[in-house]
């Protein structure tokens, strides 16, 4: 398979490295404060070194304009070659161009001996005439001039010539780029060092997610036995936490499933062991009398029976198990729905002597599932006359509020033993074996009862005193929201 790297989904997919990432980091953190730095000190010193040069030829155009004014170069001593050789050798000193311009703009002087005899009216020198000398720079082209007037021997001091300066600044900018070349150097230098550096420390400060990331493949594969508990970072120690939450919660699940697995073959094999008891000892017999022939099979039937009901509750709460959406969700007259039960129930009642009475204080029209909501009312009004005394009650009471539906199955009956009260509602759970075993319990019906209303985004309380009755309370809400 080829990964096409261009589409965005495959990057996402493949992830960001926090190592590279924090790398990348600690250069640029270290890398863009010094580049910058570099360029302004380069930008400096290219500054002060022309600045240094353009005062230093100003200076000079002084003292020779003030040398030319002495000698009268403009007027008794025009075109002295003493003179002009003293400004050439300034000119090369200064490794610049020295051009003297006399009043009619014409050049009487250039130390380059181009253009004596042509005419002169640039800016500076026009400028100069009229008092304002100065300098013009032209860093591009790499040249400055400077410009100085010459004045006549008069008291007055008339501005009769100008002397003008062209130095070139080229010396000074292969010096700079020179700096600049070795600061290039320097960058990446530190650019190595700092890439170095930053990738020790990256992997230095990932390294405890390595580790954290090294246990949980190693739990992954199957070993939940060792505890993850990477501490170095307050975020790995918060990983950690929830990684062992996880880890318990998943242990618990597996140890459930077990218990119930564990529960189940129990339960369903303790009415086969009856059955082939009295299978066995029928067998083993000689002349069996007819009438206890059929006491034996009727003790068989019985246990068929019951084996049968197991596996019915247990396909039940199965079902029961997966989601909500399973729920045939319509609405349902309770009032309706919760005599019918009582109606279905009373033969029972009737056998153990226990008074069924049904107090309705309003019609209620909910959204239920009536055939799941039936099963839950029943396992409960059910279990009020199984665990009830010879001669007792048990009162069903159905009332609503603005938001709730509320079913009162209270009885007159055993009890519950308050440290047993929460674990009635797991599957399996009997407090009294030898009893519910005798009346028929699988020890399903709460398990059941209680998903029902879990279904129903409902809730279920229990309030029992051993030896006095229970009451247990169902809430449901009217209208149910998918
Ligand atoms: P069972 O099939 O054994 O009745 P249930 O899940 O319906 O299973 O109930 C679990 C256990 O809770 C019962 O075995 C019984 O000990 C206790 N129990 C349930 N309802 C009552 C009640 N109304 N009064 C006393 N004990 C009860």
């Amino acid at each position: 398979m080829t990964v096409q790297f261009w589409k965005k989904e495959n990057w996402s997919r493949l992830g960001v490295s926090l190592k590279v990432l924090l790398a990348l980091l600690f250069l640029m953190i270290g890398l863009v404060p010094m580049g910058f730095l570099g360029l302004m000190m380069n930008r400096g010193y290219r500054r002060t070194q022309i600045d240094g040069r353009v005062i230093e030829v100003q200076n000079q155009s002084l003292i020779t304009s003030d040398r030319l004014t002495r000698a009268d170069y403009m007027g008794a001593a025009r075109g002295d070659a003493l003179v002009g050789r003293e400004l050439d050798t300034v000119a090369d000193i200064f490794n610049g161009r020295i051009v003297v311009v006399d009043r009619n703009f014409r050049i009487i002087k250039d130390t380059f001996n181009l253009s004596e005899g042509k005419i002169n009216v640039s800016e500076p020198v026009l400028k100069c005439f009229q008092g304002e000398h100065g300098i013009l720079r032209e860093e591009q082209k790499q040249y400055f001039a400077v410009t100085a007037p010459i004045y006549d021997s008069t008291p007055e001091r008339n501005i009769v010539g100008v002397l003008l300066i062209i130095a070139s600044t080229e010396n000074i900018l292969s010096n700079v780029s020179s700096v600049m070349e070795s600061t290039r150097f320097f960058i990446l230098i530190a650019f190595l060092l700092l890439a170095l550096i930053g990738t020790l420390l990256a992997s230095l400060i990932v390294k405890p997610f390595d580790r954290l990331q090294v246990a949980l493949d190693r739990m992954a594969d199957g070993n939940l036995e060792e505890n993850i508990s990477e501490n170095t970072y307050r975020e790995t120690m918060a990983i950690s936490e929830a990684v062992q939450t996880a880890k318990t919660k998943l242990q618990t699940v597996d140890q459930s499933r077990e218990d119930f697995v564990a529960n189940v073959s129990h339960e369903l094999k303790t009415p086969i062991t009856s059955i082939r008891v009295l299978a066995d000892s029928l067998m083993s017999m000689e002349e069996v009398p007819v009438e206890l022939y059929k006491e034996f099979m009727s003790d068989i039937s019985e246990e068929i029976d019951r084996e049968s009901k197991i596996v019915d509750d247990l396909l039940s709460l199965v079902k029961m198990d997966k989601s909500s959406a399973e729920l045939n969700i319509a609405q349902v007259d309770i009032n309706a729905l919760v005599q019918q039960i009582l109606k279905r129930l009373t033969p029972i009642a009737q056998k153990r002597n226990v008074e069924l009475i049904y107090e309705s204080i309003r019609e209620v029209v909910a959204d239920a599932d009536e055939t799941k909501l039936s099963l839950a009312v029943s396992n409960l009004v059910e279990n009020a006359i199984k665990y009830n005394m010879e001669n007792g009650w048990v009162r069903v009471t159905l009332d609503a509020d603005h938001k709730y539906f509320y079913i009162r199955v209270a009885d007159s009956g055993i009890g519950i033993p308050e440290d047993k009260q929460d674990s009635v509602f797991e599957r399996f759970y009997r407090v009294d074996k030898a009893r519910s075993r005798e009346t028929g319990g699988t020890g399903l019906g709460l398990a059941i009862t209680k998903n029902v209303v879990l279904m129903h985004y409902g809730s279920i309380r229990l309030m029992s005193k051993e030896g006095e009755g229970s009451v247990f309370t169902v809430r449901i809400p009217l209208t149910y929201i998918y």
